[in-house]
């Protein structure tokens, strides 16, 4: 697996639970969002209503579900978790909405991977705050109807350009992540090195947020990788050439890219003439899934000016080819 998929990986709940933001003073960067969520919660709370509706949408690891959580606790209100490919049937979801409490925060992960037939049970339950299901079947189905408290949906998705419209337009409130600047993230692991104990200098921070990928999450886990080199081939201590060294054995380079990422790029160079390429042939030649690389692997490329999307496909910039040390070729685009 990839160091630094955005992907929570195994045994990180209980570190990322002591290090995660809990309210909105406490969450770094996104200064847009923060700003508009700071009114929008303040306005609802003293009209005593629940929030309106929120869509959270962003690459993953960039901080959707820390957001859902810090709404809650912000609103005073309990959070009800769940995500889209968990809800199976509508009845999974019926289940989930007769729980919550008032107020409460339910948060859907992955929305954009519900099934038709469950984004017809959330329509009138977001609009109305009714539940309108089938029960039974065959002669015997009869449909019911039942109130709901009014409740905050926070939607979580990767791309919003992935939701169905007529849920999109549901939504009252929609927030789009960056990527974080290098300032941001070094202001985020020297936090969690607070948080955790371990001994880092200044630029030992600043060297691990540079080669983080704009992403909090892989920052938390390039950290927490420093730490064991540390305590295992120097003092503890993380400094700038301890840190470099041990990035370096990881595999990650000083743009912060890792293999994949270098997979990807190289491959466009090499098979592809740079491009333009359609993604499936991209996806084919690495072996790699293409909704990874449109929601994890391209996005950063894209924004870090490595790579285009293009309507005739995905193009290598000249900064990439520069990148491997490769003479850009006649069509490379700037
Ligand atoms: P997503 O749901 O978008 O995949 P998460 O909310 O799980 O991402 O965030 C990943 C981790 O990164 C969190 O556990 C948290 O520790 C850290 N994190 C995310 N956003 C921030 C932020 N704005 N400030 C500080 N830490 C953050």
């Amino acid at each position: 697996d990839r160091l630094i998929a955005a992907e929570p990986e195994q045994g990180e709940g209980r570190i990322d639970y002591a290090i995660r933001p809990k309210r909105l003073d406490d969450y770094i960067g996104q200064p847009r969002v923060r700003e508009q969520l700071e009114i929008f919660i303040g306005a609802a709370r003293l009209r005593e209503e629940s929030l309106d509706h929120t869509l959270v949408f962003g690459p993953p690891g960039l901080g959707k579900t820390t957001l859902a959580n810090i709404i809650a606790t912000e609103m005073g209100v309990g959070l009800k978790s769940t995500s889209g490919p968990v809800l199976e049937r509508a009845g999974d979801l019926a289940a989930m909405l007769t729980n919550l409490e008032p107020g409460d925060v339910l948060f859907i992960d992955e929305i954009h991977r519900l099934s038709p037939a469950i984004e017809e049970v959330l329509y009138p339950a977001m609009e109305d705050f009714q539940l309108d299901i089938m029960i039974g079947e065959g002669p015997a189905a009869r449909s019911i109807k039942l109130d709901l408290p009014r409740f905050t949906l926070v939607g979580a998705t990767t791309r919003a350009g992935l939701l169905t419209s007529p849920l999109r337009d549901r939504f009252g409130i929609v927030q789009r992540l960056e990527f974080y600047n290098l300032e941001e993230l070094t202001e985020i692991v020297t936090r969690s090195a607070r948080l955790l104990g371990v001994e880092t200098s200044a630029e030992g921070a600043i060297e691990i947020a540079r080669r983080s990928r704009g992403t909090p999450r892989i920052a938390n886990r390039l950290l927490r990788r420093v730490r064991d080199y540390a305590e295992m081939k120097g003092n503890g201590t993380v400094d700038v050439s301890l840190a470099d060294a041990a990035l370096n054995m990881l595999n990650v380079d000083h743009y912060g890219l890792d293999h994949m990422d270098r997979r990807l790029l190289l491959a466009m160079i090499d098979k592809f003439e740079g491009g333009p390429v359609g993604v499936d042939s991209l996806s084919a030649a690495i072996g790699e899934e293409r909704n990874t690389i449109e929601d994890v692997i391209e996005p950063y490329l894209i924004q870090q000016g490595l790579m285009m999307r293009t309507p005739r496909g995905r193009t290598v910039t000249r900064q990439a080819w520069l990148h491997f040390n490769r003479v850009p070729n006649e069509h490379s685009v700037d």
